[in-house]
């Protein structure tokens, strides 16, 4: 598959006028194992349950965890259990002036601030912090200058106060809340090692791709406030979210490269949907992949239709 011209003015997607578009974007640290494979479906069914599109983001701005080939690796165990993206793949890696436009905006707002704090200081600080607040976020240390530090991060003011709560509706995991100040405290957009922080690549990539709908692991549910604050901050629209859960091992741990997941076998394409089916609660006799795929959408519709329902907003 082709990579997609970097990215300059002109190259920017136009807002799909499409009532529904989501997508999987998986940060290319290893091979597609089963826990990222029960996400990629799950998004894919999301999509194909709403007649909506299904794109594909190749998250590799954390250059020093990504893994050579990684990305074409996951990109081909899609297309061997039939999940083709909609749109040519895209890389974030290949996006950066859409981050660094966003960063400059957020700064010339005065919504931004340099920090010198090691992750030593934050952690010695933070004592003092949890006695009075209760806190174990960022303590705002640098919020009113460097004092001599020199500038390591930039880190985005969160709102004090009530203003500091955020809540949505999960479509999956049902209505979630997260105080930013005191659950969390003003977060990196870019890191000290000079890379961009996920929060702000995917807040920025979501909003530029006219991405309407977001499906992915539970493990992320906690990283959503975050990225609402950011939409709001850049008026960028908010996607509907669905978390789900997230497949664990014998151990309880989730499925990951560093808990030992196994690749995906490449050569037995139907065990493996099958399988990851079942962790979405999805199962059907089809003997081939494009009939499963298609029962497997109608399990999702009534899959869905058994999940809470949203509060009127
Ligand atoms: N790249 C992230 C991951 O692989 C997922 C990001 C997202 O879906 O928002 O964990």
């Amino acid at each position: 598959m082709a990579v997609t011209a970097a990215p300059s003015a002109t190259a920017v997607p136009a807002l799909a006028a499409a009532a529904y578009r989501g997508r999987f974007a998986p940060s290319p640290t290893g091979p597609l194992h089963m826990g990222s494979l029960v996400t990629a479906l799950a998004s894919w069914l999301d999509a194909r349950a709403h007649g909506g599109q299904w794109l594909v983001r190749i998250e590799d701005i954390d250059t020093p965890r990504c893994v050579r080939g990684a990305d074409h690796h996951i990109l081909h165990t899609l297309e061997r259990v039939g999940m083709t993206p909609d749109e040519p793949p895209v890389w974030q890696s290949q996006r950066e002036p859409y981050y660094a436009a966003a960063l400059r905006r957020l700064d010339a707002e005065g919504q931004l601030y340099p920090c010198g704090c090691s992750r030593k200081e934050i952690a010695d600080s933070l004592v003092h912090v949890r006695e009075r607040h209760q806190t174990l976020g960022y303590p705002g240390t640098c919020r009113h200058g460097l004092n001599g530090k020199l500038p390591r991060a930039w880190r985005v003011r969160v709102p004090d106060g009530p203003d500091a709560t955020v809540c949505f509706e999960d479509r999956w995991q049902g209505r979630q809340c997260q105080d930013l100040e005191t659950e969390l405290g003003d977060f990196v957009l870019r890191r000290a090692d000079g890379l961009w922080a996920y929060q702000l690549a995917v807040v920025v990539d979501d909003g530029l791709q006219g991405i309407t709908h977001i499906v992915r692991g539970a493990d992320l549910l906690d990283s959503t406030p975050r990225q609402i604050h950011l939409q709001h901050l850049l008026g960028l629209p908010t996607p509907a979210y669905l978390h789900v859960p997230v497949v664990v091992n014998q151990a309880g741990e989730k499925l990951s490269k560093q808990s030992g997941a196994q690749a995906i076998n490449t050569r037995a394409p139907l065990d493996a949907l099958r399988e990851a089916g079942a962790h979405l609660g999805l199962s059907n006799h089809a003997g081939n992949i494009k009939d499963w795929l298609a029962q497997a959408t109608d399990g999702w519709r009534t899959r869905l239709s058994t999940l809470p329902q949203p509060a009127p907003a």
